[in-house]
């Protein structure tokens, strides 16, 4: 018996950078939200140990897909629980939707589909703090997924604490520009230099969250990353600047890049702004979606 659910995307609506550990790893503040955008993942239980199957070329189909190391790690988890269960093997394909190396979050969601989808299947022998735990070892994004609402994350990405949805406005404007960006590359050449800013200092962002329901964030929206993304592949600043000229509207990347994304509180505005980047880009390779924020 088969089973196909959607794997969300995510967006960082705001990004700091806030320091650099020993382990090498960084300090984040993040505003993180579900969108409309999502792979189709399709479980079949049956036979022994894990197989995946992609339709995307850069995503590997071995032990090194974030589903398939999420499925390992369920499997191995749930043999040293106390309470049985028969589950033996899965093969999991994946229809990719989700720009890959985007920062979008495609890998990380769909190892957080299939921790939460193996241990419903299981008769949730684990809780969803002890999945989010689980999700730490795969990916700081895996937890947020795990989540469930808009969260504040902290820490590598993995402390998350909830936000209410109220707070931002609900409609985007995805623009893939076509670039694998390695998130991995970007850390690794993040200059700090390049990144200080008055305007945006921590305290700002963190403040606003408290500062009511209908707050506009879109004053707070930035992304500390983009300096260094936009020096490692210049074709994404390229884009942004196209896109934010022809929708007149400040225009951010997500995660580590190359998606760059606009916000509409006016589901309307976002359509136009759509067409006119549609009209635009006929046949150029570039890839466009026109999405809502997800509240839960
Ligand atoms: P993030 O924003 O979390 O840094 P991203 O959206 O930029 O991630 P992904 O698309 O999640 O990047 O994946 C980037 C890399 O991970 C690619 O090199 C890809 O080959 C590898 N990968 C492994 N498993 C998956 C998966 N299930 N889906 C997508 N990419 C995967």
């Amino acid at each position: 018996m088969s089973r196909s659910l959607a794997s969300y995307a995510k967006l960082n609506l705001f990004l700091h950078v806030t320091g650099k550990r020993p382990d090498g790893y960084h300090d984040l503040l993040s505003l993180m939200t579900k969108i409309r955008l999502a792979d189709i993942m399709t479980f079949t239980f049956q036979g022994n140990g894990v197989n995946v199957t992609c339709d995307h070329p850069l995503v590997p189909e071995d032990e090194t897909n974030l589903a398939h190391r999420a499925a390992v790690l369920f499997l191995s988890s749930s043999r040293q629980h106390p309470k049985k269960h028969s589950l033996q093997g899965v093969t999991i394909d994946i229809q990719k939707q989700i720009p890959v190396g985007g920062g979008l979050g495609g890998g990380s969601s769909n190892a957080a589909t299939v921790l939460s989808t193996l241990n419903a299947r299981c008769r949730y022998p684990f809780s969803r703090n002890q999945l989010m735990e689980m999700g730490t070892c795969l990916g700081a994004d895996v937890p947020f997924f795990l989540y469930g609402g808009p969260a504040l994350a902290t820490g590598a990405g993995e402390t998350l604490s909830r936000v209410s949805p109220e707070l931002f406005p609900r409609h985007v404007v995805v623009c893939d520009p076509g670039i694998a960006v390695s998130t991995a590359r970007v850390f690794q050449n993040h200059d700090f230099c390049l990144t200080f800013s008055k305007e945006y200092t921590i305290q700002t962002s963190s403040n606003i969250l408290s500062k009511g329901q209908d707050l506009d964030i879109r004053p707070y929206v930035h992304n500390d990353l983009e300096a260094t993304t936009f020096r490692l592949y210049p074709e994404v600043r390229v884009a942004r600047d196209e896109i934010a000229q022809l929708l007149q509207r400040p225009v951010f990347m997500s995660g580590s890049g190359g998606s760059l994304f606009a916000l509409f509180t006016d589901e309307k505005k976002a359509a136009l702004g759509y067409e006119r980047l549609l009209a635009h880009w006929a046949g150029k390779k570039k890839r466009l979606l026109r999405t809502a924020l997800l509240t839960r």
